[in-house]
């Protein structure tokens, strides 16, 4: 059911710039459809995002009642009262993302639940269409024309070739912390990357990062039980490291996110460096992938109002056991010695 929020509510709600360039609206229909369940998600990008950007999902989709508000501000079914922002277990929940764009692009949505029919809503320079569809249950959204009529923001825009290499960098690091979820993307009909949907993290490295990068990866898994006052909570670390001599000049390669969120995270970054240590040549940093799950009322996503970092209840802990975690795993990969020998 999707409901409008209270005043107090939004209020709560961090407001922000959601839509500063293409790569913004690439993250918000992609948390969108992850929250909708979807374990295909399709995206196709022209001309660096300003042309066109398509998601389809085969998620949930919505009814024709909840498509015609889901366009509409503040409105979400992911969140009813601001009790609920501690625990919010979805992506999306401030239910400004659709409007948000809607405001500076031509938006194009159509949808099915798994009724029938399906239902398209178009919103153009604020007139709102709506009318019945044909598609199968899952939802498209069309973005064309970003930034047509706001000349200034389209002006500050990079080259279409880096637009969507910041594109591809927020693809990649939900592919490769949902390896269970299928990406596909494109730009200018062109397919640039495809994971297997398979669940498997090092399929997912593979079709990211390329066999060398794959091939001597190991996955870890771990959990540390950390306390504040007398408050108990257990935090999981899993995901992938690759070989240390597979590094990167920059830290934009080790792919964060924390209870799902893919998030560029500087500290925990930071932690996952520190752990691999004296093993990464000097001024390299790692390829990994880094996912935090702890109980929701220990995060506070709501700090940052362009979802970049999240607020930990301990975050000297938390940097902890990420560290550690990843220190363990790459000694018992045994990784420290066939450093030597790669080098
Ligand atoms: P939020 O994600 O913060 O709730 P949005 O503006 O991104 O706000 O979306 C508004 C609502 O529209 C969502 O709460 C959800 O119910 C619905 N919605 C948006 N995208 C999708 C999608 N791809 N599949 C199903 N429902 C969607
Ligand atoms: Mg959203």
């Amino acid at each position: 059911m999707i409901r409008t929020l209270d005043a107090e509510t939004r209020a709560k709600i961090a407001a922000g710039e959601v839509v500063a360039r293409p790569a913004s609206v690439v993250i918000e229909l992609l948390e969108n459809a992850l929250d909708a369940g979807a374990e295909t998600i399709q995206i196709a990008v022209d001309g660096g995002g300003t042309e066109r950007i398509r998601v389809v999902d085969d998620g949930r989709g919505m009814s024709e009642a909840d498509a015609t508000l889901a366009v509409e501000r503040h409105t979400t079914s992911k969140l009813s009262d601001a009790d609920e922002l501690e625990m919010v277990e979805t992506l999306g929940f401030r239910g400004e993302a659709l409007p948000s764009i809607a405001a500076v692009a031509r938006l194009d949505l159509t949808t099915n639940d798994g009724g029938e029919r399906g239902t398209r809503v178009v919103v153009e320079r604020g007139d709102k269409t709506v009318s019945p569809a044909g598609r199968g249950r899952g939802t498209t959204v069309e973005v064309t024309g970003l930034f047509a009529e706001r000349p200034a923001r389209k002006k500050a825009l990079a080259a279409a070739e880096t637009e969507f290499a910041r594109i591809t960098s927020i693809v990649t690091r939900y592919a490769l912390c949902r390896p269970d979820v299928r990406f596909v993307l494109r730009h200018d009909d062109r397919q640039t990357l495809s994971t297997p949907g398979s669940g498997d993290f090092i399929a997912a490295m593979l079709a990211c990062y390329g066999r060398d990068a794959a091939g001597q990866a190991s996955t870890f898994d771990a959990t540390q039980v950390v306390s504040v006052g007398d408050e108990r909570a257990e935090i999981r670390v899993d995901g992938v490291l690759c070989h240390p001599a597979i590094s990167r000049a920059r830290r934009d390669h080790v792919h964060v996110s924390v209870n799902g969120r893919a998030l560029a995270e500087p500290r925990i970054r930071r932690a996952v460096s520190d752990g691999y240590g004296t093993l990464l040549p000097d001024g390299r940093e790692p390829v990994a992938v880094v996912r935090l799950a702890l109980p929701p009322a220990w995060v506070d996503h709501n700090v940052h109002p362009a979802k970049d970092e999240v607020g930990f209840r301990d975050p000297q802990a938390v940097a902890e056991t990420v560290e550690s975690a990843v220190r363990d795993a790459l000694s018992t990969a045994d990784l420290a010695r066939s450093a030597d020998l790669a080098m």
